[in-house]
């Protein structure tokens, strides 16, 4: 019997309704002739609710007893949908992360899972259980709970079905699939009836916060196609793949935009080996998360160098640059606010030349000034001033029809 791994986010559980929703679900697929592995998250907001509390008796709380705490949200969900199933005629039993064998090594809070025991929930799948998992934990060596960092559940669940040999894994949420452009800001998006790994994994770094990324690497590495759809109807949602002919001829699958960003330039520091890891030492020192780095050598001994940090980092990275700024020889210091950055992202571009200039062009015609371009092997970005941000997002939307369906696109496919 195929084994079929669905995920219930924390919405899909929020209430008695909505796990009696799940718990049909489940049993629905298993009459289809699935074995059925369940992993839920924990209900509505409770996480955040969790942290609240601990905040309230520490300011910083030990990260050991956090993620004992925090993992308490998931076990009550999944112990609610196994009397569900039960309520409803059927055979369920949950686990822990803990008691299926989820091991992580010992970052508490953002645990990596290392291995996973199928034998446990073998068993009780050959049993005809549906066998219901907590997502988002796991277990260190030394028999501690950990959890994998928020929206981890779907991590948990991409590890199980690589773990059980599974070939897909149904993620259920609020939102219907993975949308070309964000809808609330392009309101023509239209939902992608697939898209690869590398994709998703590109949206994700743009902060298309779709799914928790080490899942995507763990599907991508274990061939589990991941198939995101809504728990509130049976509509088709979104698979995440390999590649296949089919999307490496589409240019753009899906366009992103970041508002809360700022450029820091250093201009005309030494141009000597050793200069731009010193800048980012520093940086990385103060903890500033770095997004899109250029440099450019502007004479034989001089270089600019220039990088972004989200708006929240920018005090910090800019006290870190004074530190660092005598010693790399920099002549000054340009800050930019109030930038914001659109990227398109599509497999397409490894083999189709132009889309840049597709993209500048459409940017152009608005006569939006490009602040700053960066571009992977699947990417394009440009930085643009905050106040052209939202037109600038829509037009290169309209330019690479992400109005559109694929087959209903004109451009080469
Ligand atoms: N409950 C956890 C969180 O809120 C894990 C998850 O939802 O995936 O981050
Ligand atoms: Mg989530």
């Amino acid at each position: 019997m195929p084994i079929l791994v669905q995920k219930f986010g924390g919405t899909s559980v929020a209430n008695a309704e909505k796990i009696r929703r799940a718990a049909g679900r489940a049993i629905e697929a298993k009459k289809r002739g699935n074995q059925v592995v369940v992993v839920a998250s924990a209900r509505g907001q409770q996480t955040d609710e969790l942290i609240a509390d601990a905040k309230e008796v520490h300011p910083n709380p030990p990260k050991r007893e956090l993620d004992m705490l925090l993992s308490t949200g998931e076990q009550q969900t999944v112990s609610l949908l196994a009397m569900a199933i039960d309520a409803m005629g059927h055979k369920a039993i949950s686990f822990t992360g803990a008691q299926v064998k989820i091991m992580t090594d010992d970052s508490y809070t953002k645990a990596r899972i290392q291995s996973i025991g199928a034998d446990v929930i073998r068993g009780k799948l050959d049993d005809g259980y549906i066998v219901i998992v907590a997502g988002f934990q796991g277990m260190e060596a030394g028999g501690n709970i950990t959890t994998l960092g928020r929206g981890g559940s779907d991590t948990s669940a991409v590890a199980l079905a690589a773990a059980m040999g599974a070939d897909f894994c149904e993620i259920y949420t609020d939102v219907d699939g993975v949308y070309t452009a964000d809808p609330r800001i392009y309101k023509k998006a239209v939902k992608m009836k697939q898209i690869s790994y590398d994709e998703i994994l590109e949206l994700a770094s743009l902060g298309a916060g779709v799914m928790h990324s080490r899942s995507i690497e763990f599907g991508k590495k274990y061939n589990v196609t991941i198939h995101v759809r809504s728990s509130m109807n049976n509509n088709e949602g979104t698979y995440i793949t390999h590649e296949v002919p089919l999307l490496e001829g589409i240019l753009v699958s899906g366009a992103t935009i970041q508002k809360d960003l700022a450029k820091i330039t250093l201009n005309s520091v030494d141009n000597k080996p050793g200069n731009a890891a010193r800048i980012f030492e520093h940086l990385a020192a103060a903890k500033v998360v770095v997004n899109d780095i250029i440099q450019t050598e502007i004479s034989a001994d001089k270089a600019n160098v220039s990088f972004t940090v989200g708006k929240s980092d920018l005090l910090t990275a800019q006290e870190a640059i004074e530190k660092i700024r005598k010693g790399v020889h920099c002549d000054s210091v340009f800050v930019r606010e109030n930038i914001a950055e659109v990227s398109v992202v599509g497999v397409g571009m490894r083999s189709h030349y132009g889309v840049a200039n597709m993209m500048f062009k459409a940017l152009a015609d608005l006569k939006i000034n490009i602040e700053a371009i960066t571009t992977s092997e699947i990417r394009i970005s440009c930085l643009v001033d905050i106040k052209d941000a939202i037109k600038a997002y829509e037009t290169v939307c309209d330019a690479f029809e992400l109005d559109k369906t694929v087959e209903k696109r004109n451009q080469p496919k």
